[in-house]
């Protein structure tokens, strides 16, 4: 085991041992190449530089208290990643090779994975990009997928702790029919300059309603929004929001404990009728929301007049965290216990 401060490391990059490397050229899939290296040789006309064409996955690997090493929905990821290239016109990374990536990515960095009980984990960041030629737009020919891992603790510094979020009208992430709904890296160039905003204003990530209208609940920052109401977990829908698969588990989750669930638009107005509200994906599971600041008008909605998580999101927090990391039960077969 690295001797790292585990319970204190931020969400950020930590070199690891290995990375893995896989390219597709001439109409097929290379063989995986281990590497040590933290660099990576690209064409200077690859279209992943020029045109944005890349996407990547965010996913975490758990110890347990066994010692087991485990990925939650690996397979989403995969298929959310197959989905994003399709968006984009890039070659899909077949489920085979995601999977041996990501194990192997796992495995050759074991050290790295943090102990039990840190609140830590091991981040898999898989990543696909054009690494062809092309100097007009078109896709490329040549795409390159890379698998690295970093010990990361909770996204947010105040852990499951009530978030500050301030709402933007001045710029959108994504449009109705962009690519929104895919991973891919031009959304988040795109929400760079809010972020900033926000954050100079005190505020920890930006709330984005829909581009069209300016009227529906659309995202947080690179999270999704939930808000809990008459023993209801109800989830924005909308065609530019990115399907977080910690909100579908979630969603699961609250249905297989005895709430109900709503997917569907969230007008913004309706914000002050929520019980408890929070943000969530695989960084920090659930981000209970404390304050909403519309940077418009100055309006300052309160959650969380305790200081703490609602009940609701408490119990839905404990239970995915205690599924993933091994403490409870996984009646859903969510879990991939890793033979290492
Ligand atoms: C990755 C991401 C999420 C969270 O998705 P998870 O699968 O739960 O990690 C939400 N919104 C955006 C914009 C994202 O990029």
């Amino acid at each position: 085991m690295q001797n790292l401060n585990w319970s204190e490391l931020p969400f950020g990059y930590v070199k690891t041992k290995y990375n893995l490397r896989s390219v597709f050229k001439n109409g097929k899939w290379g063989d995986i190449e281990i590497s040590d290296s933290e660099h990576v040789s690209v064409h200077i006309a690859a279209t992943g530089l020029h045109y944005g064409q890349e996407a990547f996955e965010g996913m975490k690997a758990y110890r347990g208290k066994d010692g087991k090493i485990r990925l939650f929905r690996w397979i989403e990821n995969c298929k959310r990643m197959q989905r994003s290239a399709e968006g984009i016109m890039m070659e899909e990374v077949p489920k085979e090779l995601f999977y041996n990536m990501i194990t192997k990515a796992v495995e050759l960095n074991l050290d790295f994975v943090p102990p039990y009980g840190t609140g830590a984990a091991l981040y898999i960041r898989p990543f696909l990009f054009g690494s062809g030629p092309r100097v007009g737009v078109q896709p490329a020919d040549e795409y390159t997928f890379i698998v690295f891992v970093s010990p990361v603790g909770p996204y947010f510094k105040e852990g499951f702790n009530p978030v500050k979020i301030a709402v933007v009208r001045d710029s959108d992430r994504a449009a109705p029919q962009g690519t929104g709904h895919i991973k891919v890296g031009g959304n988040y160039a795109a929400s760079l300059k809010s972020i900033k905003r926000v954050k100079g204003e005190g505020y920890g990530s930006p709330m984005y309603l829909d581009a069209k209208e300016k009227k529906y609940i659309d995202e947080i920052g690179a999270a999704n929004f939930f808000a809990i109401k008459k023993n209801t977990y109800i989830t924005p829908k909308s065609p530019s929001i990115l399907p977080s698969i910690t909100n579908m588990s979630l969603e699961q989750l609250a249905q297989h404990l005895g709430y109900k669930t709503e997917r569907r638009p969230v007008e913004f107005d309706e914000i002050e009728t929520f019980e408890e509200i929070g943000a969530c994906g695989t960084a920090a599971i659930i981000s209970p929301i404390g304050e909403i600041k519309d940077l418009d008008n100055g309006k300052i909605y309160k959650f969380c007049k305790d200081g703490k998580a609602g009940p609701v999101s408490t119990k839905l927090y404990e239970t995915l965290v205690g599924i993933q990391y091994g403490d409870i039960e996984d009646p859903f077969e969510w879990v991939t216990v890793l033979d290492l």
